[in-house]
């Protein structure tokens, strides 16, 4: 069906867009500091915890978005949690070209 086919399509799009994004902060910050790979990648875990606690309260407060979306604390964390430890044991088809061209990694 077409229109799962352009959902897809625009999931796949997103994505690639936030995973580039962060890869070239976490480029950025490795190239100009001394910390480890394990260290920064701890400050992007954290970052994406703190903008979840600034989102869920923009929603919280009955005034923040229209949007409808009601935090579920536990359960939208345990989600983020699933997200990263099974793209994190996932083997994606890394284009080193790619990291390379962000930073050194
Ligand atoms: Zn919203």
């Amino acid at each position: 069906m077409q229109l799962d086919h352009d959902i897809e399509e625009e999931i796949a799009a997103a994505r690639d867009h936030i995973r580039r994004a962060v890869l070239a902060a976490f480029c950025g910050v490795l190239r100009t500091t001394r910390f480890q790979p394990m260290t920064v990648l701890s400050f992007a875990a954290m970052a994406v915890g703190s903008i979840y606690r600034e989102i869920a309260d923009t929603h919280c407060d009955g005034q923040g978005c229209p949007c409808g979306w009601e935090p579920c604390g536990a359960a939208d964390i345990d989600a983020l949690l699933t997200a990263l430890a099974t793209t994190a044991q996932l083997r994606p088809e890394i284009d080193l070209r790619l990291v390379k061209a962000a930073g050194k990694a």
